[in-house]
């Protein structure tokens, strides 16, 4: 039977007792309990081993895992944006690359349902989470190979996947009609790649989020075609995945505070007054994700980032005020509670960083739905 985003609540329980026994330790079981249960690769469709889940689904799936299990969700979201991002087949592919898209489809597939776990190594040293500032570089060999230099940072996963699916910037020369960045799939084993063991998170400490060396490693393939990014714009599918992480940090405190219930009144009232705030957040979040299609254009992707930039300040917001309502019982290092208090705030962190989302919202300032009578829909 093929997986579906609800059967993350029933793994939940475990993962967090996990959590709580190995704290801050890499979440191996967990890991290979999603992998078990196809939740990677659920994206891609049943032919492909799949469950054929939507964007939706796949933020629902993150949002459930990070109420159990933050440190987990952040590493599910990476495999499996690229995941939503490959699944799909909806005509934005060119003609000349379609057979090749669909190998590729055939070939990251079949590495899913071998279990092998592909990572997100894109983020650079003073880059701000801006592509454009990306420093890292594939050229391509004598042998037609492309080889990527430069140093990345926060690569989760760390040693324990299997593939890093990198940005690097390539000469239009050897790529003709490239984007600013393109994608590669490197082997962590490949020569010319050093996991440097240095994360020393100030949540999420379970991600194993390292800085990576390129030193002409032999990248396996670029990924997809030229100009990928900006043509199918994956990234915002991870954009949704990774707004769902703080939520459901969200969910995790409010649990954490609401049960057993509150006798005060005044404890009552705010409680309430979360839950309102994070059912808001939810629908919204919920809202955009459901829209999500390759290709989707300059509106839906200003719809993406101003959800993943309110969705997450909110929510850590909301994370840090519950945490204050918890109690002095909860204020210990290693309570479930404060952990999930210091893990909400990655979310801020994760691509577009705040201040990025913030700056790009003030640069292509639009009233949104505000402007229009329109459903989300036609956004
Ligand atoms: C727990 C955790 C796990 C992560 N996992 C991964 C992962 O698996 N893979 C991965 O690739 N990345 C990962 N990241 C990185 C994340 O996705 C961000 O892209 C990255 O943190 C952005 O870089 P920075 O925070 O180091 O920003 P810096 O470059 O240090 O900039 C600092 C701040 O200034 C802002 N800033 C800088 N320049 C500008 C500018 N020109 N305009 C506006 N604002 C600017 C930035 O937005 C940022 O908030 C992770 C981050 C965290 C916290």
């Amino acid at each position: 039977m093929k997986v579906r985003a609800g059967d993350i609540a029933d793994l939940g329980p475990a993962f967090a007792r996990r959590d709580q026994a190995q704290v801050d330790s890499y979440p191996q079981d967990n890991v290979a309990d999603l992998q078990t249960a196809g939740v990677f690769g659920a994206p891609f469709g049943p032919a492909l081993g799949g469950a054929g889940w939507d964007t939706l689904e796949s933020t629902m799936a993150v949002e459930e895992l990070a109420a159990w299990s933050p440190s987990t969700a952040l590493l599910a979201a990476m495999p499996l944006g690229l995941a939503g991002a490959f699944a799909s087949d909806d005509g934005v592919v060119p003609g000349d690359y379609r057979g090749r898209w669909l190998d590729e489809q055939q070939w990251l597939a079949g590495q899913y349902v071998a279990h092998h776990i592909f990572a997100a190594c894109n983020s650079e040293k003073g880059a701000g989470g801006s592509l454009d500032a990306t420093k890292a570089v594939a050229r391509r060999d004598d042998d037609g190979r492309f080889r990527v230099s430069g140093e990345k940072i926060l690569a989760s996963f760390g040693e324990h996947a299997d593939y890093f699916f990198s940005t690097a910037k390539v000469d239009p020369a050897e790529v003709p009609g490239c984007g600013v960045v393109e994608f590669f799939f490197v082997r962590t084993d490949a020569e010319g790649v050093d996991i440097l063991g240095d994360w020393d998170g100030f949540g999420m400490r379970a991600t194993e989020s390292h800085t990576v060396v390129y030193r002409d490693a032999v990248a396996e393939r670029m990924a997809g075609y030229p100009d990928f990014i900006a043509t199918m714009q994956p990234l915002t599918y991870w954009f949704c995945l990774f707004a769902a992480i703080p939520l459901g940090c969200a969910r995790s405190l409010l649990r954490a505070v609401g049960e057993p219930e509150p006798v005060s009144p005044a404890l009552r009232l705010r409680v309430s007054e979360a839950v309102m705030r994070y059912e808001a957040l939810r629908a919204y979040l919920r809202e955009t994700a459901r829209e999500w299609r390759p290709g989707a254009g300059a509106e839906y992707a200003a719809r993406v980032l101003r959800t993943k930039t309110y969705v997450t300040q909110e929510a850590t917001k909301l994370c840090a005020e519950l945490f204050a309502l918890s109690g002095g019982r909860h204020y210990r290092r290693t309570s479930p509670v404060a952990r999930t208090f210091a893990d909400s705030f990655a979310g801020t962190a994760l691509r577009p960083p705040l201040p990025l989302g913030l700056e790009q919202l003030t640069e292509q300032f639009s009233l949104g739905a505000a402007g229009t009578a329109q459903e989300p829909a036609a956004i």
